[in-house]
């Protein structure tokens, strides 16, 4: 049986009910990115935030931990759209006062083993494009339609993202305006659209070769995150300078400059809910903190099933809306500690896909059926190349990711077991896994086989302790047409004064729940107080 020692990178301060001001204007459950960005939004509004987050750091998927002497970021490997100044990268200026740093990554940011052909995604709008035309010239026409839906769906999602912070009379009333500017497109399955496109199944698979940044393959996704992310990561990958630890780190001085505070091992019990309006919550220690202004950012099913009582929730209707969402698959990941530097073992600034053929979807049936199947995608990534700085905090070493999907089921037996200690049966199980998964590590960089220092592997467990997603979500709610149509999903509840933020709200990624952040500012302030500070963020509104 393991005993792991604890990571010494802690961000945020540590809750003891003493150490809590007398009053605040709101509190945000969760210190993720979407917590984060929507407390540090208040905060320049002169709001006094509480930020409470039950992990013994602050960041939620953004956290980094160090374990012998390495270091690892659990959530974020590459983030696009910040290279140049586009709106991302001023939101990200703004919250972290232009304390955070990007490193880009190769032009050639992804590289797609498909089956026994390899592919590139190259950075540059053009280069994407003509790079793929290169690789499937009788395809040209299709490519180009592909290049313009991208366009077409960017418009839409600033529609789609407006029309969740309306109220819903506002929406009824802007109904007809809303449905003629949000294509159809964006709710349509991701393989539908494509195949109207093309016939080739390489290239279809190409094209959705990130599909593992959302968790769903294209026959079940929708086409609006597919087009997301194809555009968020087409002018390059970045990443954040100094580990990503970094965002929360830039971003809570913010927070601190209007009195208020991002406090860790601070898990709320449950939200206060009275005649239909939130009082404030319970903590998990039973001191409860008052405040009208409930944010939280800790999911939509942690929010309405665990964290509010079920009367009310079910009389407000959640429980028949919670039905038409599920949560997106869990994952494996393994944190790879090595004694020789990036650049001496030969490491790439580019991330690995790692598919057993272009038939992604079947592939992840055959895996969710049989554990022994061929993992249906494998994600190998390279932090410690991609971070300049990564060498002065630890010399002579390097890092690497691998990520994988994996039914939180096939570790439901060993739910409620303590962490670091559920036993020698899960231990074997668990690096039975990460075996497997070194191979294919080895098989693509065959030079690094006798200089692995240390690896551990998580398990959707892992992931359910340290950021309590209950199924081990990957990335909170599925990303299929069936969620994005629900208009519920969005900042405003069905209570006075409790709001959502964070990945559920709009989509996934960084970004995204960093924009949901944005989105729900905009909706507590309304649009009268939002728009200054869109001028200060943007130079515009
Ligand atoms: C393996 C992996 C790789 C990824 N790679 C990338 C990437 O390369 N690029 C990218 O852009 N995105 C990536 N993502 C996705 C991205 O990290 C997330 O979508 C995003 O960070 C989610 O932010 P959030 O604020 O919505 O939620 P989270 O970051 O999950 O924050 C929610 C927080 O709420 C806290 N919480 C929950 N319940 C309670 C409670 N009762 N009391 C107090 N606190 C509570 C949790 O501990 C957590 O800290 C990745 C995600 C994973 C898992």
């Amino acid at each position: 049986m393991s005993t792991l020692k604890p990571s010494t990178i802690r961000i945020g301060h540590r809750y003891r009910p003493n150490r809590l001001a007398p009053s605040y204007d709101a509190i945000v459950i969760g210190s993720g990115i979407g917590g984060l960005t929507t407390a540090a939004l208040l905060s320049d509004l002169g709001w006094k935030v509480c930020v409470l987050e039950q992990h013994y750091t602050a960041g939620g998927y953004t956290h980094s931990y160090d374990r012998n002497g390495y270091e690892w970021d659990v959530g974020v490997h590459y983030i696009g759209d910040v290279g140049a100044k586009t709106r991302s990268r001023m939101l990200f200026d703004f919250l972290s006062a232009g304390k955070l740093q990007w490193a880009p990554m190769a032009d050639e940011y992804d590289r797609f083993f498909i089956g026994d052909k390899v592919f590139s995604a190259i950075a540059g709008k053009q280069q994407f494009r003509d790079n793929l035309v290169a690789r499937f010239p009788a395809e040209e026409k299709g490519i180009d339609r592909y290049m313009q839906l991208l366009e077409i769906v960017s418009n839409g999602i600033a529609v789609h993202s407006i029309s969740r912070v309306l109220k819903p009379w506002q929406r009824i009333l802007a109904w007809p305006y809303l449905k003629l500017k949000t294509p159809a497109l964006l709710y349509r399955n991701t393989y539908d659209v494509l195949r109207e496109l093309t016939q080739d199944d390489d290239l279809i698979a190409v094209l959705c070769g990130q599909w593992g940044d959302m968790g769903l393959p294209p026959k079940r996704s929708a086409f609006m995150v597919h087009a997301m992310i194809a555009r968020h990561y087409m002018y390059g990958g970045f990443y954040p300078i100094g580990g990503s630890w970094n965002i929360a780190e830039s971003i809570i001085p913010q927070i601190q400059k209007s009195g208020g505070e991002v406090f860790t091992y601070a898990r709320v019990k449950r939200i206060l809910i009275e005649n239909g309006k939130a009082l404030g919550v319970e903590m998990a220690d039973g001191h409860r903190i008052n405040c009208t202004c409930v944010i939280s950012s800790a999911g939509a099913d942690n929010t309405l099933t665990d964290l509010l009582p079920a009367g009310p929730v079910s009389k407000a209707g959640y429980y028949d809306l919670l039905g038409r969402v599920k949560p997106s698959m869990a994952h494996l990941g393994v944190y790879i500690g090595l004694k020789e530097t990036a650049a001496q073992l030969g490491l790439p600034k580019t991330n690995f896909w790692i598919y057993p053929s272009n038939d992604f979807d079947g592939a992840v049936d055959d895996f969710f059926d049989n554990a022994e199947a061929e993992f249906p995608v494998v994600y190998i990534s390279f932090p410690s190349a991609k971070d300049p700085d990564y060498e002065r905090r630890h010399p002579g070493t390097a890092t690497i990711e691998i990520v994988a999907p994996a039914p939180f089921e096939w570790f439901e037996k060993w739910k409620g077991t303590t962490w670091g200690k559920r036993g020698d049966d899960y231990d074997a199980f668990k690096a039975q896994l990460g075996e497997r998964l070194m191979e294919y590590l080895y098989d693509k960089l065959p030079q690094l086989r006798g200089k692995v220092d240390y690896y551990e592997v998580s398990t959707p467990l892992s992931t359910e302790h340290f950021c309590a997603y209950g199924h081990g979500e990957l990335y909170g709610l599925d990303h299929d047409s069936a969620r994005l149509k629900q208009t519920w999903l969005g900042p405003r509840t069905r209570f006075k004064g409790l709001w959502l933020t964070g990945q559920d709200v709009l989509t996934c990624g960084v970004t995204g729940a960093m924009m949901a952040g944005l989105m729900t500012t905009t909706a507590i302030v309304g649009m009268r107080k939002a728009g200054p500070l869109m001028k200060k963020i943007f130079g515009r509104t």
